[in-house]
């Protein structure tokens, strides 16, 4: 067997543990095995990829292996678990300007066909849009740049004239095909600047949505370089990527209740509120909210962004573990868009070693929590907002909510009167069975456990 076949069988074999593992990531309680399985695909993967014939310097190539792992291993380390979204903008950066650099290192082999320009030119044009646009989204996450929508007259039309621009330079090049083509400088500076205009009219909140979109370019971007360097592995991987981004991003603007061309083209950010909320605000104290949960049946923690804040989540958990004890039924009912990323609440409890089958779904539990004695919400705010619900007025109107105003009574748990991510005021606050205990969250449970013990 020549060392062709069995680079392309390894490939296989990678390709298959990706999709297992893909598919094991689908739950928690599967979803380590699946990343242990997709690594080992990728060790194959590039494994089978440094046996190729076609290297030319392995020098290189270790350099940068280790000043990569360095700098990616410090970052997972020293990144705060509330900033794990700009992490992520800037990683699916990191991917696109990879495949930009692939695509333009490819021009200099031996030979390239009429596809391979093709497919060189794509790589760096959706590369850069990944990359120039994933900046912009890590500065609005982290606020170095304003994270509010920039909107002006006009910017349709100049974004359809940079898109014209590109596909003539595009077209141009492809006929002409050079690495150090004045075009070839053209449509990299192009791509870099359509990823800027398409993500500075998208407001902050809207983020996450794009980071998820901005993956699956940078899983595109990835599968185009693969075919122009020829690579079956890489044309896999990147359209799982594209795929999985895509199918993401369709899951988070369903929870939203967003179409996606609403997130990118409508300017959110700038929000109008609802209707004027009346009513009173009835504070509680650590000693009254453990009276009412010493005598509760069934308790339904719904955790929100501030429980990662206030990394609460092992003082939650340990409340839990105290109330089962105490002879009460007790669930994490989590919101898909509880936090500011995909399965973001999940990551937190499952740290904190809660139960898989405590874990309850907004659909499963929606349906029961008017059985519910106490719903314990923790820095959410938005996922349980009830004029997502009832006003017709509210910008969030028609996002599907936990419905924890259905429960007998409420805890709301946070430090002010502050509104969420979506800057809309919540009525939940006002309504007759809530109280607020008001406060950082992991303090105020940790005081409620001191009155258990
Ligand atoms: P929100 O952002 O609506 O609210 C979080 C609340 O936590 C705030 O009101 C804040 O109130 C409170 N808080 C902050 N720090 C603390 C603390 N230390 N202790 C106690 N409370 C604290 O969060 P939700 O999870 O309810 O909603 C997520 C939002 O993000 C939604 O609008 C969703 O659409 C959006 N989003 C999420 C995505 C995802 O993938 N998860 C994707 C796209 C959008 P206070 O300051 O008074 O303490």
């Amino acid at each position: 067997m020549n060392m062709e076949i069995i680079t392309n069988l390894a490939f296989v074999v990678s390709a298959v543990l990706f999709i297992l593992g893909l598919k094991k990531l689908g739950s928690p309680a599967t979803a380590r095995q699946g990343n242990r399985l997709s690594s080992i695909g990728m060790l194959i993967a590039v494994i089978a990829g440094l046996l190729h014939q076609q290297i030319v310097t392995y020098e290189w190539i270790i350099a940068g292996m280790i000043i990569g792992g360095i700098i990616g291993t410090l970052a997972a380390r020293l990144i705060q678990m509330t900033s794990m979204p700009e992490m992520v903008a800037l990683f699916n950066g990191f991917g696109g300007i990879a495949s930009l650099l692939v695509g333009w290192a490819a021009l200099y082999g031996a030979d390239v066909s009429t596809f391979s320009v093709v497919t060189i030119f794509l790589a760096m044009l959706i590369g850069g849009v990944t990359f120039s646009g994933s900046l912009i989204a890590y500065g609005k996450l982290s606020e170095v740049i304003g994270s509010k929508a920039v909107v002006f007259t006009g910017q349709r039309f100049v974004n359809g004239l940079l898109l014209l621009a590109i596909v003539v330079t595009g077209i141009m090049f492809c006929m002409e095909p050079a690495a150090d083509s004045p075009l070839l400088f053209t449509i990299i500076g192009l791509a870099l600047l359509l990823g800027v205009m398409a993500v500075i009219p998208i407001g902050g909140a809207d983020m996450p949505v794009v980071i998820a979109l901005l993956n699956s370019y940078s899983g595109i971007a990835a599968c185009a370089a693969g075919f122009a360097i020829d690579n079956n592995i890489l044309i896999v991987a990147g359209s799982l990527v594209g795929a999985s981004g895509i199918i993401l991003t369709n899951i988070m603007c369903k929870a939203m209740n967003r179409s996606l061309s609403n997130v990118l083209f409508s300017g959110f950010g700038a929000v109008k509120q609802g209707k004027s909320i009346t009513g009173e605000v009835k504070p509680i104290n650590v000693q009254d909210a453990y009276y009412i949960l010493e005598a509760a049946s069934n308790v339904a923690f719904v955790p929100g962004y501030g429980m990662a804040v206030a990394q609460a989540q092992h003082v939650v958990r340990e409340l839990g573990k105290i109330l089962e004890a105490n002879g009460c039924e007790v669930c994490f009912a989590v919101h898909p868009v509880a936090g500011r990323m995909p399965g973001h609440m999940n990551v937190l409890l499952a740290e904190a070693d809660v139960p898989y089958e405590q874990l309850v779904e907004m659909d499963d539990i929606n349906p029961r929590i008017s059985n519910v004695d106490v719903a314990i919400v923790i820095g959410a705010n938005d996922v349980v907002n009830p004029g997502a619900r009832d006003d017709k007025d509210s910008p969030i109107y028609g996002m599907p909510i936990i419905n924890v105003d259905h429960a007998r009574t409420v805890f709301v748990l946070k430090r002010s009167m502050a509104s969420g991510f979506s800057g809309v005021d919540n009525p939940l606050f006002f309504k007759e069975n809530t109280r607020m205990l008001f406060g950082d969250a992991k303090e105020s449970i940790a005081g409620v456990i001191a009155e258990f013990s």
